[in-house]
């Protein structure tokens, strides 16, 4: 009788637990679990759903996503939800894991944890601790998103008291892919090119994708930068799961390069941000010791305190530090493919897909065994951020584009800071904050570290090295104007931005500035739709107003639209983007008329925009998805290696991406 067997007799014996049916295991399978736990033969196994055992093929999403379902159908532990799509499509799913008794109260669960976070008086000794797990943010760092399909067979699976235990301590969200088109793209390449005989030689064309790589999303963004200013529907779905709950632990599990270990947090000490907490880095190194436990236990190397960095809050691991959380990195040496030889012999899939298991266990372990501590440092770190907070505010606007100050203040409020509109409008060491186009935010509130950290200006630093990103300041990186402000006296409520955007009717000629950020968006729809539009060359003056270069003129006569139809189409233009048309009653203005030779026509631009090998991706996809989605105007990609076979000659505009100095990784 083996171990298991006597043990489950041993209980049956003293009448502790129903006799539980024996899981046959695959062997392949078995080496990823931990040994002496037996399991539910009720839950599916991943290969009963996706066809094979995780690390014979690279899941796609698809099949990652069906066999999450089916879990949360089999298993009372288990509740999944789908929080948006991505921009192919594809479901945000998260699965929140616990105890069934857990699961049952979990929204009086999270309302009480989240007091955690306004009250200083809350009794910790019985809450159970937030675990954030999130996957292959890089959708070519597979292992994560692989690893998740054994960790979630595991917490529903399981049987006995330490499992019991767990659940009943933790809530646990389960990001299975935080990257799912750029994970279906990789497993798609790496899939099509596997031989049966598994083949290390990293020559093999698996292991070279083609450009741009299944790193980045739809539109090749790196997601990993987008954690602060939550551009991307991806971003957007985890920011809102982020502050929903306010775990305790965040965990970001990556890949780096092939002849490399394991890395876990904490980085390298003088790259740690000065707004994080010291403490905050404790309890990151404390964490380690339960990762090197289990490391060495599975006799596995692993490395911390070098390469990464703690820096930029825009960055998953980074990211919880500025909310009262703990993020964690993981890099495993990525074998890009079914295995690759490396300096550390040869680099097996199924190998780092167990190393990711393993970190993800592991954190699991220390979120239970250092609960009360984590919950109390949350408190702690909220409690300081009131005491510290300043009674002042900042204001910021740009008065000639509301929808570039619009943007601004969205990032802030999805990640619920609360902002008001100015109320009137005043001036501030010679900066003009104007009513409708400004905002004002209270230092004082709950977010008070994340709202100083997109704000401040940092310049002295105290090492000279980054990872990558070293500077933020969000209204700098908008171009926006802003200043700190002693009162709130300024501050009005929404109704002060509720002013709609304005077309001012006219029989003569229209008038749209081009300073709006998403004027070139109303511009192309008036040139595609056949109307004539002309651009003013040099400023000018027109009653009480000032035009300034590059105004839009669009005169209403000799249309193919009447005066009626024209208003009815600007009317919902500037519905449709936001902005304002104006009214020029007459031709006669201060500096060029309107009928001036300094007015030229404009035509309907035809683009084309350079992608492929040896440019570089994240700048091309930058310009793809400003045009494609921001400004709705069509775009041509065209592939530097068939440039000379195509005729340019059908494209008012090429747009050449930066170049890339080498393969983007
Ligand atoms: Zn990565």
């Amino acid at each position: 009788m083996d171990m298991k067997k006597h043990l489950a007799f041993l209980l049956f014996s003293l009448n502790l637990l129903p006799v539980l049916a024996q899981v046959q295991l695959d062997p392949a399978m078995q080496d990823y679990l931990p040994a002496n736990t037996s399991y539910n033969d009720q839950i599916p196994l991943p290969e009963d759903i996706i066809g094979f055992v995780p690390g014979k093929w690279h899941v796609s999403h698809d099949k990652l996503i069906e066999y999450m379902k089916a879990l949360s159908v089999a298993s009372d532990r288990i509740q999944i939800e789908n929080r948006g799509k991505t921009y192919e499509d594809r479901g945000l799913y998260l699965l929140t894991i616990s105890s069934p008794s857990n699961l049952r109260n979990l929204e009086e669960i999270r309302t009480n944890h989240l007091k955690n976070t306004t009250s200083d008086q809350i009794d910790n000794s019985t809450a159970p601790i937030v675990v954030y797990q999130g996957f292959s943010i890089h959708g070519n760092e597979p292992s994560g998103s692989n690893a998740a399909l054994i960790l979630a067979y595991h917490l529903a699976a399981a049987e006995g008291p330490e499992i019991e235990s767990l659940l009943n301590n933790t809530v646990i969200l389960l990001d299975p892919s935080l990257n799912p088109d750029g994970l279906q793209r990789f497993a798609g390449w790496v899939n099509q090119h596997k031989s049966d005989l598994v083949n290390p030689d990293n020559y093999d064309r698996e292991y070279d994708e083609v450009w741009p790589g299944g790193r980045t999303n739809h539109y090749w963004f790196d997601m990993n930068r987008d954690w602060l200013p939550a551009q991307l529907p991806e971003s957007q779905a985890r920011i809102a799961t982020f502050h929903k709950w306010l775990p305790n632990i965040l965990t970001d599990h990556h890949e780096m390069g092939t002849n490399a270990t394991f890395f876990f947090q904490p980085g390298i000490p003088s790259r740690t941000h000065p707004l994080t907490p010291k403490m905050n880095q404790e309890l990151t190194r404390r964490i380690g010791e339960y990762h090197a436990r289990a490391f060495d236990k599975i006799g596995s190397l692993y490395y911390t305190e070098e390469s990464y960095d703690d820096f930029y809050y825009g960055k998953g691991s980074t990211f919880p530090d500025i909310n009262g959380s703990v993020g964690i990195l993981f890099e495993q040496a990525s074998s890009r493919g079914h295995a690759q030889e490396s300096e550390n012999g040869i680099l097996t899939f199924p190998f780092t897909i167990k190393n990711q298991f393993t970190a993800a266990l592991s954190t699991l372990e220390a979120a239970q065994g250092m609960r009360a501590e984590l919950l109390n440092y949350q408190k702690d770190f909220y409690t300081n951020a009131r005491k510290e907070a300043g009674k002042d505010a900042y204001i910021f606007g740009d008065a000639t584009d509301a929808n570039r100050t619009k943007a601004l203040a969205d990032i802030l409020s999805r990640h619920q800071i609360k902002l008001k509109p100015v109320n009137q409008d005043f001036t501030k060491n010679g900066k003009l904050f104007k009513k409708g186009y400004a905002f004002m935010v209270p230092k004082n509130q709950k977010n008070s570290r994340l709202l100083q950290a997109m704000f401040e200006k940092r310049t002295e630093f105290q090492d000279s090295l980054f990872y990558d990103i070293s500077a933020w300041t969000l209204p700098l990186a908008f171009d926006m104007d802003f200043e700190e402000q002693g009162s709130l006296d300024l501050a009005g409520s929404m109704s002060d931005m509720e002013e709609s955007p304005r077309v001012e009717k006219s029989d003569f000629a229209y008038l749209l500035r081009y300073n709006d950020y998403y004027a070139p968006a109303a511009l192309y729809q008036i040139l595609s739709e056949g109307i004539r539009a002309k651009v003013a060359m040099q400023p000018f003056g027109l009653s009480d107003r000032n035009y300034d270069y590059g105004t839009i003129l669009i005169p209403v006569m000799n249309q193919e639209k009447n005066a009626e139809e024209l208003e009815v189409f600007l009317k919902n233009l500037s519905k449709r983007f936001n902005i304002n048309f104006e009214a020029a009653p007459t031709g006669l203005t201060s500096g060029i008329d309107l009928g001036s030779r300094q007015f030229r026509a404009l035509e309907l631009p035809k683009i084309a925009v350079l992608i492929g090998e040896g440019i570089n991706p994240y700048d091309a996809g930058e310009i793809w998805h400003l045009m494609d989605q921001r400004y709705q105007i069509p775009i041509t990609k065209i592939d530097l290696q068939d440039i000379n076979r195509k005729d340019l000659n059908k494209y008012t505009t090429i747009v050449v991406p930066a170049t890339a100095a080498q393969k983007m990784r």
